[in-house]
């Protein structure tokens, strides 16, 4: 077993039991894969590697029952690279929209672009050019180039990290400088480099189906004779962490105004969340406000310069994200004269603006009856 500390962490490779633990692991895993494996999705197979792409960026962060309408829309709407590299920027974002981490959505569109202008419209075919693309990391530019392409390169992502930590019996912390380059030369050694797809795939389905990060189905694993977290009661504890995920709270109160049955939104931008997403007339503070009529009437007046009548106060709604929790409030008003929109903000018509993509947040305030009631 390894443990976390300097002498451990300057144990090679061959020490530490690889050699004669990895060869058993990578052919009991694949032999699971080619006999029970039975793990089905839409790109299973895909040699494709444009819809590879596409498929590892829907995939991260987002789980795969989710992702599967995604990536069929995309297909459907841009079915070549060369498709979405044409796409319309706010098109794309539609499509996108409830998916999360937006920014995935722009490195697709700024990927797909350089690869139609650099080359050709088609897709690049070594490793390192893969890899030295906009938005694609070490673990998709690994996969794209053993599934479309077969070369050996091993996947490593959390799955892959739990799945090794634990049979190998690996305590150094997997987000440590230390633990990222031990895990990646173990994900190498235990790659079948004759069949770097078929493995890549197989140690990917086993982290999602067998060895989950809760209740790993201990009993029907292919590899429990030689696990090590097994064998020591470690599995709850592996594989290890040293950075604790620090979530700041941001209060969003969401001014929906309405005049002449239209609304003033803006498209947010900067390095802000929810790039390229479309809002309401927002006030951000970073604690509760407790807004009555009164108080809404005399921030209109003071901010906007408009007298307002208003018509109703939406509940807290609540999104998590991976580094911050957002509450929003629903303001929505009227207001009793014309007035110019802000900079940044237009206005738009109300029967127009689910054509524009907004956060999960205000597409949840969207789906309310009292909201559809009121506006539509
Ligand atoms: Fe994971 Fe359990 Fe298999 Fe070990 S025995 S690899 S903990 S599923």
């Amino acid at each position: 077993m390894f443990l976390a500390s300097q002498t451990a962490n300057k144990v090679l490779i061959m020490d530490i039991k690889v050699s004669e633990n990895q060869l058993f692991f990578s052919q009991k895993l694949m032999n699971w894969h080619h006999t029970i494996n039975k793990r089905e999705m839409p790109w299973k197979g895909e040699k494709n590697p444009y819809k590879i792409w596409l498929s590892e960026i829907i995939l991260q962060q987002t789980r795969v029952e989710q992702g599967r309408s995604y990536y069929e829309k995309f297909i459907v709407n841009y079915p070549t690279i060369v498709d979405l590299a044409a796409a319309n920027d706010d098109d794309a974002f539609k499509l996108w929209e409830g998916l999360g981490y937006y920014s995935r959505c722009k490195n697709l569109l700024f990927t797909a672009r350089t690869i139609a202008e650099k080359h050709g419209g088609v897709f690049p075919q070594s490793h390192a050019e893969i890899l030295a693309l906009k938005g694609i990391g070490p673990y998709t530019a690994a996969a794209i180039s053993s599934f479309a392409y077969n070369l050996p390169h091993a996947v490593l992502d959390g799955n892959v990290y739990r799945v090794l930590a634990r049979f190998f019996g690996i305590h150094v912390p997997s987000d440590s400088t230390e633990g990222k380059k031990l895990f990646t030369a173990l994900a190498d050694a235990c790659l079948d480099k004759n069949a770097p797809a078929a493995y890549n795939q197989a140690i990917m389905d086993f982290g999602a189906t067998v060895c989950m990060p809760a209740n790993p189905l201990c009993n029907d694993c292919p590899v429990q004779d030689k696990c090590v977290a097994l064998q020591t009661g470690m599995i709850s504890q592996l594989p290890v962490k040293t950075k604790q995920l620090v979530k700041r709270s941001r209060w969003f109160t969401y001014f929906i105004i309405e005049y002449d049955k239209k609304h003033l939104v803006r498209k947010r931008d900067g390095k802000d969340i929810w790039q390229n997403l479309h809002e309401f007339y927002l006030e951000e503070s970073t604690v509760q406000s407790n807004w009555t009529d009164g108080s809404i009437k005399m921030f209109m007046e003071n901010s906007l310069n408009i007298k307002t009548e208003v018509v109703h106060r939406s509940a807290t709604f609540t999104q998590q994200l991976t580094h911050q929790t957002i509450f929003a409030q629903f303001i929505l008003v009227q207001s009793l004269s014309a007035f110019d929109a802000p900079a940044d903000y237009f206005w738009q018509p109300i029967d127009a603006i689910n054509k524009l993509a907004f956060p999960k947040t205000i597409t949840q305030y969207f789906n309310l009856s009292l909201f559809q009631t009121t506006m539509f």
